[in-house]
């Protein structure tokens, strides 16, 4: 398997978040992909690569051109290590007429927890470039890849910035891997991922299913309710099962199962798993109570999916065990005898008979094979 991250995301590192009303210490540390890789080095079968360089013009596939400028431009007018929060929070026109950068900021903020930096637009550029790779990686015929994404995406819409979210990992991967046929995102982050379901609202191109703690106890607090299955050709395409705090794995996993009944029936050519550990019952920021060990039992229903699928990080914030999380999912995938897995990479064939060409109207970003790729995980 594939794994993409970078030092760029590994080292982003804000002080601070703003949450209600007071600020508090930033939760998405660096530590946190420390603690993964510790985990992941060592490990048999994985291969480190860094993200090649990504153009920013790709961001547009899922993003408003004005909210990508606006990043650039604001976090290029900060201080290294300068934090800026907006002004307002509302996405009135009159903001953007602002000479102010935190004023302008505001109208693409969805929330005011997230400050930006200068070190904001180029972290998010590679989280988002780890998430495109790994998409490429499918595309190029490996069944699993790895986005150690930081920061993470799924609170991102498609003008906005939220959650320590800067741009939506997961739609731009989703995005990318369109050109091999329909694409599931299945959401198991404790949060709901209000952006992806934002963005792809109206589509029945890509179906999205979310578990996530119910917006009457947890962020984003305004959407994730059941009754929120999108419109248009996009109606039946979005599905939300909201749980209540102290949900554990028995509680848990026949809701699970009934997400991926759908994406079943869905039918995808590819998967993006937005994987968040905060649903472990030791987060500091998550209610949830599942176990390290329940992850393995995740990845094993997730797997009896048979389809190509992206992993791609998002929340989880008890630092000391997100190595053990990460291990414990990886144990509970099918573990591909080596020699098969160069088989499966030399002949581009993909676990389920999907072309796996790679052919693609958005390959811009592709990488060239093994270019940028390291043999040990960054640091
Ligand atoms: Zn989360």
């Amino acid at each position: 398997m594939r794994v993409f991250h970078s030092d760029i995301e590994q080292d982003y590192h804000p002080g601070s978040s703003f949450f209600c009303g007071r600020f508090t210490s930033y939760p998405d540390v660096p530590g946190r992909t420390r603690s993964i890789l510790s985990a992941l080095e060592g490990r048999e079968g994985l291969r480190f690569h860094k993200p090649p360089p990504l153009e920013p013009h790709l961001l547009e596939s899922v993003h408003d051109p004005g909210y990508v400028a606006m990043l650039a431009e604001v976090c290029g007018s900060l201080k290294p290590g300068e934090e800026c929060f907006p002004f307002h929070a509302r996405p009135l026109p009159l903001l953007l007429r602002s000479p102010y950068p935190r004023v302008r900021m505001g109208y693409y903020a969805l929330d005011g927890s997230t400050p930006l930096m200068r070190e904001s637009y180029p972290a998010g550029i590679s989280s988002a470039a780890s998430a495109l790779a790994g998409a490429d990686a499918l595309l190029e015929g490996e069944p699993w890849a790895y986005a150690l994404a930081r920061p993470p995406g799924h609170h991102a819409g498609a003008a906005g910035f939220a959650g320590y979210c800067l741009f939506n990992n997961a739609a731009l991967a989703a995005q990318a891997l369109l050109p091999r046929g329909k694409v599931a995102i299945v959401d198991v982050d404790y949060h709901h991922g209000n952006g992806s379901q934002e963005i792809f609202w109206e589509r029945d191109d890509v179906f999205y299913a979310s578990l996530h703690c119910r917006p009457e106890e947890a962020y984003p607090y305004v959407t994730g309710e059941a009754e929120e299955r999108g419109a248009g050709v996009g109606r039946g395409h979005n599905l939300n099962l909201p749980l209540p705090g102290g949900t554990d794995w028995a509680a848990y996993r026949p809701q699970l199962e009934k997400a991926l009944d759908a994406v079943q029936a869905f039918d995808p050519a590819s998967i993006v798993l937005s994987l968040g550990f905060d649903t472990l019952a030791s987060d500091p920021i998550g209610s949830f109570a599942l176990r390290v060990e329940d992850y393995s039992a995740m990845a094993g229903l997730i797997a009896q999916l048979d389809r190509p699928t992206l992993l791609l990080q998002e929340g989880g914030y008890d630092v000391e065990s997100l190595g053990d999380c990460i291990a414990a999912f990886l144990a509970g995938l099918p573990q591909p005898h080596p020699a098969g897995e160069r088989a499966a990479h030399g002949s581009g064939a993909s676990g389920n008979g999907a072309s796996g060409n790679g052919a693609s109207g958005n390959s811009g970003h592709r990488a060239p094979q093994n270019e940028g790729g390291r043999g040990e995980p960054v640091s």
